[in-house]
């Protein structure tokens, strides 16, 4: 026999009235909530350690500002929660309350640019960077680009050689996209208000009907307003967009932007 000690196995309950999968953010604070409420037959299994997922790497950032109202909600009831977590709990939370600055925002609720040059300040941040990425159209993994996107429908065939020597995997399929009708399209979006705010993933709509959904979204100083990349579908993906006329489903409201190819040369 081994005297190798045999790993610690947790002792599992054989039953649980609710089992929460994953113990990471989501996962624990399902947890802390059924607690709360009184649940006292809860089990949360986790297959690694508590927080070893996503919850990791978070930098623990908690903006107010979310892309809709249920995630907005959410973010300001865990600021609250937050707060008052080191209190309850007597397990010190490292949670500090602080500002920042969010130009986008003056640009929404005033129309105009803000007050930036005056005070010295100069956009320079991820949101900025980002915004310079959309103008000029460079398409990002996990947005414009995903396991499923072809490089047709990202516009990218470029920088694709469908006759390389040797070939390469997908190669036959993507010969068939290119003979099939596209069924998706990536356009640049810009709003024509210069005070209605994307976020992205939001519905894209031409002459009233769904037409696809925006994939990203900034404020471009070179634009003055809001822009986006998106996808069109179905007709729309199979024809030239050189300033369409499309609508972006903001807060329930449908705004006017237009759709183009390229970014468009007098913005
Ligand atoms: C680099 C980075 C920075 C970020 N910064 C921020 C930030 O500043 N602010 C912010 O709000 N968000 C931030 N995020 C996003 C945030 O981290 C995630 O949205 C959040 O952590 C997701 O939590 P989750 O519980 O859904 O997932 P996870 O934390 O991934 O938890 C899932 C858990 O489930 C477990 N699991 C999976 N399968 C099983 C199974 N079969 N059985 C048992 N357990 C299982 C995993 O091990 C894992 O622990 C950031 C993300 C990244 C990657």
């Amino acid at each position: 026999m081994s005297d190798i000690a045999a790993p610690a196995i947790p002792m599992l309950p054989a039953e649980a009235r609710i089992v929460v999968g994953g113990g990471g953010i989501a996962g624990c604070s399902t947890a802390y909530h059924l607690a709360r409420l009184g649940e006292e037959n809860a089990l949360l299994l986790e297959q690694g350690r508590l927080t070893c997922g996503t919850t990791w790497h978070a930098a623990g950032l908690v903006g107010q500002m979310r892309p809709n109202r249920n995630m907005t909600r959410m973010s300001k009831y865990g600021i609250e929660l937050y707060a008052t977590l080191e209190a309850e709990t007597g397990l010190a939370t490292s949670w500090k309350t602080c500002g920042s600055v969010k130009r986008r925002a003056y640009a929404r609720a005033h129309a105009g640019p803000a007050p930036a040059a005056g005070a010295g300040l100069h956009d320079a941040g991820c949101y900025a960077l980002d915004a310079l990425r959309l103008e000029s159209g460079r398409r990002a993994w996990g947005a414009e680009l995903g396991p499923d996107e072809t490089p047709i429908d990202a516009g990218t065939m470029f920088a694709v050689d469908l006759d390389k020597a040797g070939g390469f995997i997908g190669r036959e399929a993507l010969h068939r996209a290119a003979a099939a009708v596209p069924h998706k399209r990536l356009v640049t979006v810009v709003l024509e208000a210069a005070d209605a705010w994307a976020w992205g993933g939001e519905p894209l709509a031409i002459a009233g009907e769904a037409a696809g959904e925006l994939t990203s979204a900034g404020f471009s100083l070179r634009a003055g307003r809001s822009v986006g990349l998106g996808y069109l579908r179905g007709a729309a993906a199979a024809r030239r967009h050189e300033g369409s006329a499309v609508g972006i489903v903001l807060w329930g409201e449908t705004v006017a932007a237009t759709a183009w190819d390229r970014w468009p040369a007098d913005l």
